[in-house]
């Protein structure tokens, strides 16, 4: 068949190599891609954010099967526009990506189903959220209602904190927007992978991330600096709880709303005291997790994309191998603020690629027969194994063969589980 992938992240070099595997995959088309998709897949120049265009090369190429990487082509409908034009997708419709793309709208479906989550209000105005913030006191979760990349939540430790960043969000630091104001939950952080047909859910497998860009967790937020698989603390009975009082429940939920879920829904999860609470939801496969979920799944992970996208899952199973995947950023430096590009890397020529490790490649381009740095997360360096020390063994292994003196990584990714 004819696939085609949106995206030209590590997250769709990893699904790229892992869809490139299976034998049902006679043609496979990335956009936008980048220089290590290249190896793996063609890249096609497409303006993902455009259903008319998008439409019009998945018709011209024959596209057998579309899937969708990165959240901003979901949020502006191209899912919608594939379907309705009789394409098979995986990824959910517009009015579905609002688990991601609202934050309100979560809030408020957790409510009618159940699911355990943050207590939480939604303010329009800013005097009414200060007032709330003072009477409920700190700390306390201040939130941009919409997507802004990750930059707006604040977790404030003061109420002037709290205060400030109500002010930033309706002086219109993101747009407009409303913002939603969550109790602040303590615990361990873990992320759930499930995907859905609309009807049936098909657990795909947990992880674990370091968000802050420094060692022992230190500095400030990042897209990701680095991602484990499995998540220790998200044992089977924890993952019972989750599927049975949160992702069933909101399954359910939107298919009773009219907007059945069909695709990978990664619940965010606030793990305290052997009890699972919703962060968020995000709609797509996060990134870095899904290298180390790719490279545990390898080839099958198009039949389970296409059971996924076929209203299959309840005749599905995954086949599990007993494995661990741990994945390395290399980001560069002065990532994530200002930091240079066009930084020639050199190293990955003579890199083993195989089941155990591989380097997928986010930032990147070819310019002149080498390989230069575009982005600011640049490459994820990913091992597996039969523990997760091995895993940390064969990652390590070829951050130390790149040879990038414009980059940087993380020495100790996984450092809470190992
Ligand atoms: P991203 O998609 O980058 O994770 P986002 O903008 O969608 O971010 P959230 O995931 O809702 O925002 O929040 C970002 C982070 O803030 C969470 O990963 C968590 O660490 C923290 N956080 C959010 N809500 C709460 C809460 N109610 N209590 C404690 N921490 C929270």
């Amino acid at each position: 068949m004819n696939i085609l992938i949106l995206g030209g992240g590590g997250r769709e070099h990893a699904l790229a190599w892992a869809i490139r595997q299976n034998p049902k995959c006679d043609r496979l088309i990335v956009a936008p891609g980048n220089a290590g998709i290249a190896n793996v897949a063609e890249c096609a120049d497409l303006n993902i954010l455009s259903r008319a265009e998008v439409l019009e090369f998945a018709q011209e190429n024959a596209i057998d099967f579309v899937v969708i990487g990165p959240e901003a082509p979901l949020a502006a409908g191209v899912s919608d526009a594939l379907r309705d034009a009789g394409f098979l997708v995986f990824g959910p419709s517009q009015a579905a990506a609002q688990l991601e793309a609202s934050k309100a709208f979560t809030k408020e479906i957790c409510d009618a189903c159940g699911a355990p989550t943050a207590a939480w209000a939604r303010f329009t105005d800013a005097a009414s959220a200060r007032d709330y913030v003072t009477a409920q006191g700190a700390p306390i979760v201040v939130k941009a209602d919409g997507l802004a990349a990750g930059k707006g939540v604040t977790v404030a430790e003061t109420v002037d904190q709290a205060h400030q960043a109500i002010d930033a969000i309706f002086d219109g630091e993101f747009g407009e927007m409303s913002v939603v104001i969550e109790e602040f939950m303590a615990g361990e952080e873990a992320s759930f992978f499930i995907l859905c047909d609309g009807t049936d859910c098909l657990p795909i497998g947990t992880a674990q991330d370091h968000k802050r860009v420094g060692d022992g967790d230190t500095g400030p937020n990042t897209g990701g600096m680095g991602a484990y698989s499995p998540a220790p603390i998200l044992t089977e009975a924890l993952q019972q709880q989750v599927m049975a009082q949160i992702v069933r429940p909101t399954v359910a939920e939107m298919a009773a709303r009219g907007m059945p879920f069909q695709g990978v829904l990664y619940a965010g999860l606030m793990i305290r005291d052997g009890r699972a609470r919703l962060v968020e939801y995000n709609v797509r496969f996060g990134d870095p997790e899904c290298q180390v979920l790719m490279m545990r799944l390898g080839a099958q992970v198009l039949d389970l994309l296409l059971a996924c996208a076929e209203g299959r899952l309840a005749e599905t199973a995954v086949n599990w191998a007993d494995d661990h995947a741990l994945t390395v950023v290399m980001a560069a430096n002065g990532y994530p603020g200002q930091y240079e590009k066009g930084c020639i890397i050199k190293g990955l020529d003579n890199l083993c690629e195989s089941s155990f490790q591989m380097t997928f490649h986010a930032g990147t381009a070819s310019q002149d027969g080498a390989i230069i740095a575009t982005g600011g997360r640049v490459l994820a360096c990913t091992g597996r194994g039969a523990t997760l020390a091995e895993a940390h063994q064969r990652a390590y292994a070829q951050v130390d063969a790149i040879d990038w003196p414009g980059g940087f990584c993380r020495r100790d990714i996984g450092w809470r589980a190992l």
